[in-house]
This record gives structure tokens, C-alpha cells and sequence, in this order.
């Protein structure tokens, strides 16, 4: 298609823009660190010790600068639709980089490669019959609802391989002119892996062999790997020095990567299975591109999504996947969030239906809590006195636990384990309730806490005030208001077909059968609106208004509307509407109580 051969052309524009100067290399410490012969960058010293894969133990993390930490995420290849494996993985990730933007002061430009060109889509477009353009067009696209879906924030620059290849092409020359790769006749270009000598095992420290080769291959070793492949027949492909073709999968990242951050890159993420031999051939082709002795200085791998109870990961070509779509049919982006939060990033995670309803009840148990505070702040909810002084303890102990699990390689089952204590502290002192309610007060100090927990999981992406909003999306308050506008009109409007104005009983008659179908419409409104997980009904409450108790419980009717997959059986409720404007309405503190009591 094209074959210009602008030299990064575009990396000292980008870089500018981002603000990362147009420098060239790291800027690091002489002080080598013993072992592995890894370089500890100069720069902001996060606070953080996180698992590097570079050098297998917990380093302080040292990031170039704190105004342009440099981040780069393998993204997907857009060939099919992404699975529960691909979410946990990228939730995780997302967790980190909120914490340490939020807690640690990083502010992260993360670049994130788009594969739109391999093996796979041309593959699976010639079974669809499609053309590989679209295809991956569609699955790319897929792929963003998707990571909204799960509120993962957004990369802050997408970059598609297709969109670059004189780009990758120019790198592809750089390595060729430096000596560490070579052309075929077949029109091919392989990274020498020899030329590497021992610089080669950077992350795992294996040997690479031969792996299945093809009897015809061209390559001068056989564990040599491809920077550009020769176009096959029928295949898509870009004119290149070396004739028609399309680029290796490695050399995407390196180039991409190249192209914002130049030779400097202080993180690397990607689930654990693109250590090997992905990064490693990433990490070769860098630092001969670059001349650098170190690029990349800290690889963060993700563990693999386990189906409970077998040893396998959760992936495509075992076909034992959920998708992502389907899964959030059944829990909340912010459900799958604390789930994925209950073990560390590096670890392998067994999916089970079990562990995703534990992470519910943890989350309803948080927001039940802080609903339960702030009735007690606005005095509706009747407690004996706190022990006040017990509680800001917990509050001050929860909040360095909570800061030093978090600088400990980003332990954030720890972190939930310090919050679901402090919740557990707060409970004990609401629960307290006497037969006299009176005495002193103590809101500010539930204020407090209240305010800690909220932030807690806002900056890991949870958000307990949307927590009514089972769908969860970032539309889900408009959700609710157009919900509610609708479920107040079709009340208004059922009201007036049910009124009996009429002075006889033949006329009333006659005025019901010409409203009958005002009153289907509004029958025909709910059984729809089901459909969307919106279930109506009218239910009558007893409820507890303000401090007072025993006869004075009032029997109201309430109009309640559910939001979500399967509202019912979560006990969750949505919203309630009272139908009259002058009445008292329902605590909305404790809606959820009340429906199941
Ligand atoms: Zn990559």
C-alpha cells in the first residue's frame, strides 16, 4: 500500500505534545543495582516496591518523571471479542495506574498498541468473508465498549499498527543497519538472536530453541524471530525495501512504544503469558535500536483467569471463556472490580460463581455501611452512644495499612481487607442500639469514615454512590432519571384512567371503558420495560420516619421500580417513588432494608 520512509517521522511531534520534551534518552542513576545487571533509574521515587520482572524481587519504583510517567500496555489483537481473561487482566492494570495517580502522585501517559494487522484476523476474516480492515475495525470498537463497559479508563493515546507502518519499517532498518538482523531472498527480516549474545533472557532467563519451525524456513537460527514477513497470496501487505509484507508482531511494540516515549520507558504492562516470548524480543529490538543498555525498567505481568477448579486459563482457543458482554448480564463492572481487587495482580485468580457473589456481598456490606452512617448523621437512626475515640483510632490505623499495602507492590487484598475492618469497627458501633436513644452524638466521626471509605473505592475506580445503579455504567444516573420520569408519568397517566369522576354507575362504566386503553398502554409499558431489567410495582411499606417507634409505623404505599439484571433476587432496590408529592417519602438510606423486612 505505501512504503514512505520517514524516520519517526512523527516521535519528536508526539513527544512534545505529551510534554516529554524532545530529549532523547533516560536520564539514570550510575549506581547499578546488584544482580541481574539492572539499572536503577533516577527520577521520582514513587514510594512504591513493585514486582519486576526484570529482575524478579521488588524494586523501588522510580519513575522518569512524576509530570510524564511513561507507560506502555500491549493492547489487544481485534480479531474476536475480548473474554473474562482479557478484562481481569486490563481491570487490573487500570487499578494500578488509578493508584498511582491518586495515592502516589504519578501523572501517566499510557500508550497502548492496537495489533489490527496478524495471522488471526486474516484467518478469521476469510471464514467470515469479510476483509481484514473491517474486521478488525469491528473488533477494535468491541473492544473500547468493552473497557468502558468495565470502566476501565481509557489509554491516553490509542496507536493502530496499521496507521504506522513506515514507522515500523524505519525501525526495522535501524536494527538491520546496527547489525542485529537480516533480510532473506524470500523476502523476510529476522532478528539475529545470536548477534544478542547473553543480553537475550532479560525477563525469564531461558534459552530460546527451536519451536516448531517449518521445514522451508529461511532463517539463518532457527529461534531467530520475524521483524517483517513476506506477503503471502491473498494476504494484505505494504511495500517495504524488502518487497511486499507486513511486520512482525514484536516489532509493533517496540515501534510504538519508540514513537511517543523515544528510548525511555519507566513501565511496561501485559498479562504474564506476553513475558516470553513477547516483551523479551521486545526488550532485543529496543536496546539495539536504541543503543541503550536499558529500555523498559520496570515489567509488570498480570496472572492468568482461572476457570475454578482446573488448571487451565481461561482463553479462546481452549474455548472454556465468558465474555465480557455476557458476564456483565450478571454483576456490575464495580462487582468484578472488587473481585479482581481480592487477590494480587500477579497472581493467577480462579473464576467461580461463588467468588464473584462474595465480591457482591462484600460491596453491598460497604454500602450498606455507609448508608447506615449517614442515617445515624441525620440522626434517623437511633444508637446508643459511640465509643468515638475507638473509632478515630481505627480510621487512623485503616488509612496507613491501607497506604503501606498499597506501596507493597499494589497488595490491594490487603487494602480491602484494612477497609472491611474498619466497615466492621463502624458496624459494631451502629448495632449498638438501646432502648433509649439519647445522649451524645457522634456524626463527624462516621463523617469521616464515611468520607475515607467513598474515596477508598473511588480511587480504585468503585463507586458506592452509584451502587443502587446495579447496571453500573457511566449512564446509569441518566438511566435512573429517565427511568424515574417515566415511571412517574405512567403513574399520573394510570391514576387518571382508574378515577371515578362520574356520578352514575353507567357513566362511570362508560368513562372506564373509553380509558381501558390508557390502561393497557400502562400495562403494556411495564411488561416492556422488563425486558430492559425495569421491573414496577406497587408495594406498601412500613416505615420509620424520623426516631419515631411502635404505633406511630405508618403504612404508605410507595412505588417501586428495580433497576438491574436480576433485581429481584438481589434484594436490591432501585429507587422508590412515592405517588403522592406531599407525602413523607422512604428513607432512601434504607431502602434496601426495608424491601427485604
Ligand atoms: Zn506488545
Amino acid at each position: 500500500m505505501q512504503s514512505s520512509r520517514g524516520a519517526l517521522v512523527g516521535a519528536p511531534l508526539l513527544r512534545a505534545a505529551l510534554g516529554l520534551g524532545l530529549g532523547p534518552g533516560p536520564r539514570r542513576a550510575a549506581s547499578e543495582a546488584h544482580g541481574q545487571g539492572w539499572l536503577q533509574p533516577a527520577g521520582y521515587d514513587t514510594g512504591v516496591k513493585v514486582y519486576n520482572s526484570r529482575t524478579r524481587r521488588k524494586d523501588p519504583l522510580i519513575v522518569g518523571s512524576a509530570d510524564a510517567t511513561s507507560w506502555y500496555s500491549c493492547g489487544p489483537t481485534v480479531y474476536d471479542h475480548a473474554h473474562l481473561g482479557h478484562a481481569c487482566s486490563y481491570v487490573r492494570f487500570d487499578i494500578i495506574r488509578r493508584i498511582l495517580t491518586r495515592v502516589f502522585g504519578c501523572n501517566i501517559i499510557m500508550v497502548m498498541g492496537i495489533t489490527d494487522v496478524d495471522d488471526k484476523i486474516i484467518r478469521r476474516a476469510r471464514e467470515m468473508n469479510v476483509s481484514p480492515t473491517s474486521l478488525a475495525n469491528l473488533y477494535e470498537e468491541d473492544f473500547k465498549q468493552d473497557m468502558a463497559a468495565l470502566k476501565i479508563l481509557p489509554p491516553t493515546v490509542y496507536l493502530r499498527v496499521t496507521e504506522n507502518i513506515p514507522q515500523i519499517i524505519s525501525f526495522i532498518e535501524g536494527i538491520i543497519a546496527k547489525g542485529h538482523a537480516y533480510s532473506t531472498a524470500k523476502g523476510n527480516v529476522y532478528f539475529d538472536l545470536q548477534s544478542r549474545g547473553d543480553k537475550y533472557g532479560k525477563l525469564v532467563g531461558v534459552a530460546p530453541g527451536p519451536v516448531g519451525e517449518p521445514v522451508e524456513s529461511d532463517k539463518r537460527h532457527a529461534s531467530d524471530f520475524a521483524l517483517w514477513k513476506a506477503a503471502k497470496p491473498q494476504e494484505m501487505f505494504w511495500a517495504s525495501p524488502w518487497g511486499n509484507g507486513r511486520p512482525g508482531w514484536h516489532i509493533e511494540c517496540s515501534t510504538i512504544s519508540s514513537l511517543v516515549f523515544g528510548s525511555q520507558l519507566d513501565i511496561h504492562s501485559g498479562g504474564i503469558d506476553l513475558a516470553f516470548p513477547h516483551h523479551e524480543n521486545e526488550i532485543a529490538q529496543c536496546e539495539v535500536f536504541h543503543q541503550c543498555k536499558q529500555w523498559g525498567n520496570y515489567f509488570l505481568h498480570s496472572g492468568h483467569l482461572h476457570v475454578k477448579g482446573k488448571e487451565e486459563k481461561m482463553s479462546k482457543s481452549l474455548k472454556n471463556y465468558i465474555t465480557i458482554k455476557d458476564f456483565l448480564k450478571t454483576a456490575s463492572p464495580d462487582v468484578f472490580r472488587l473481585f479482581c481487587m481480592r487477590s494480587s495482580y500477579r497472581s493467577a485468580i480462579d473464576y467461580s460463581d461463588g467468588a464473584v457473589l462474595e465480591a457482591k456481598h462484600l460491596l453491598l456490606a460497604a454500602t450498606a455501611f455507609v448508608e447506615d452512617a449517614r442515617a445515624y448523621m441525620r440522626g434517623q437512626l437511633a444508637c446508643g452512644p459511640i465509643g468515638e475515640d475507638v473509632l478515630w483510632e481505627r480510621l487512623s490505623h485503616t488509612k496507613g495499612a491501607v497506604k503501606a499495602a498499597l506501596a507493597d507492590d499494589f497488595d490491594t487484598p490487603g487494602a480491602v481487607d484494612a477497609v472491611m475492618d474498619l466497615i466492621h469497627h463502624g458496624n459494631r458501633q451502629l448495632k449498638a442500639v438501646t432502648k433509649e436513644p439519647g445522649g451524645p452524638r457522634s456524626p463527624a466521626v462516621f463523617g469521616s469514615i464515611v468520607s475515607y471509605i467513598e474515596q477508598f473505592f473511588e480511587t480504585v475506580g468503585i463507586s458506592l454512590a452509584d451502587r443502587q445503579f446495579v447496571s453500573g455504567d457511566s449512564g446509569s444516573a441518566t438511566l435512573h432519571s429517565v427511568v424515574e420520569e417515566l415511571v412517574r408519568f405512567r403513574l399520573k397517566v394510570r391514576q387518571f384512567a382508574l378515577a371515578t369522576g362520574e356520578a352514575t354507575r353507567e357513566a362511570r362504566r362508560q368513562q372506564l371503558l373509553e380509558r381501558q386503553p390508557l390502561l393497557e398502554a400502562c400495562d403494556t409499558l411495564r411488561q416492556d420495560l422488563v425486558a430492559h431489567g425495569i421491573s414496577i410495582k406497587i408495594e406498601f411499606l412500613l416505615f420509620l420516619w424520623g426516631r419515631k417507634i411502635g404505633p406511630e409505623l405508618t403504612s404508605v404505599p410507595i412505588l417501586l421500580y428495580f433497576i438491574c439484571g436480576s433485581p429481584p433476587q438481589h434484594g436490591l432496590m432501585s429507587g422508590a417513588l412515592s405517588p403522592h408529592p406531599g407525602s413523607k417519602p422512604a428513607n432512601p438510606g434504607h431502602q434496601g432494608r426495608a424491601h427485604q423486612t
